[in-house]
């Protein structure tokens, strides 16, 4: 798998070294590639929370492919998958499920791809119906093998490493939503599951970590709400900005936002 020799590329650091430009490879990497995930991944192709043309969603695609995860069927398939099942034995990447504790962590953070997990219990249709996104999803593996190419070939073994070192944080980032977003935080909205607004994770997923509200309100394109003393209040979110951004150049439409009123509603008691 290749996210297994992406933690094993880190190596090449040790050898290497980290250069400005290759650091600075690694962090413009990290954050576009976390920003295809949440934006295009998890809040367009999964929960349709906007619209955006069909390009939008190929190129996002592509660029979360390259980050080691996976294609857009499978990605929609496992997300939908939790959302469904959420923390009991059928959600795919649970840490209180069936087990708890550093197993259960474990299992959350990495264990299930490696277990029959990683087999979704059947593709999205509407993914699978665009030619172009379930070419990405069968031939995932060809962006990152691609962009691994070109950082050998831009800055040799450093930016290799910067790479793999990129796609490393990235992945546990992402998976941090999983594991630590349903073990610890607050819990402003009434679930009636595990998850959690956590600042940390928010900070390094670039908003994915008010899990919370997201469970609450799944289609919301805004993740970063929380209730205060009665009343609503924003938190940091900077894949809604971005989100915000393509509206502005005219690749984002419909954004779907809860009232104040549906939010204060959703209070846990
Ligand atoms: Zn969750
Ligand atoms: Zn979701």
């Amino acid at each position: 798998m290749l996210i297994i020799l992406s933690h094993l590329g880190c190596l090449i650091l040790v050898f290497t070294g980290l250069g400005l430009g290759a650091a600075l490879w690694a962090l413009g990497l990290y954050a576009i590639r976390m920003l295809a995930t949440t934006a295009i991944y998890h809040r367009l192709i999964t929960h349709g929370s906007y619209k955006a043309p069909k390009p939008v969603a190929w190129v996002g695609s592509l660029v979360a492919a390259s980050a080691g995860q996976m294609g857009p069927s499978w990605w929609k398939a496992h997300h939908l998958q939790h959302h469904r099942h959420v923390d009991t034995d059928a959600d795919p990447h649970t840490p209180l499920a069936p087990t708890g504790g550093l197993r259960g962590f474990w299992r959350s953070q990495a264990g299930w791809l490696l277990s029959s997990s990683f087999f979704p219990e059947s593709l999205p249709a509407d993914v699978e119906a665009d030619p172009v996104l379930r070419a990405i999803d069968r031939l995932h593996f060809v962006p990152m093998v691609a962009l691994a190419a070109l950082s050998w070939q831009i800055g040799g073994w450093p930016w290799l490493g910067a790479f793999c070192l990129s796609t490393t944080l990235l992945y546990h980032g992402v998976a941090s939503v999983n594991s630590v977003a349903h073990l610890a935080g607050s819990q402003p909205f009434a679930t009636g599951d595990a998850s959690r607004n956590n600042g940390w994770v928010a900070l390094i997923t670039l908003g994915e970590g008010w899990h919370n509200l997201h469970h609450a309100f799944q289609g919301s394109v805004r993740q970063g709400f929380t209730l205060r003393q009665g009343d609503v209040q924003l938190l940091p979110d900077p894949t809604y900005r971005f989100i915000r951004l393509l509206q502005w150049w005219g690749w984002a439409s419909d954004l779907r936002i809860p009232s104040r009123r549906a939010l204060l509603a959703r209070a846990a008691s």
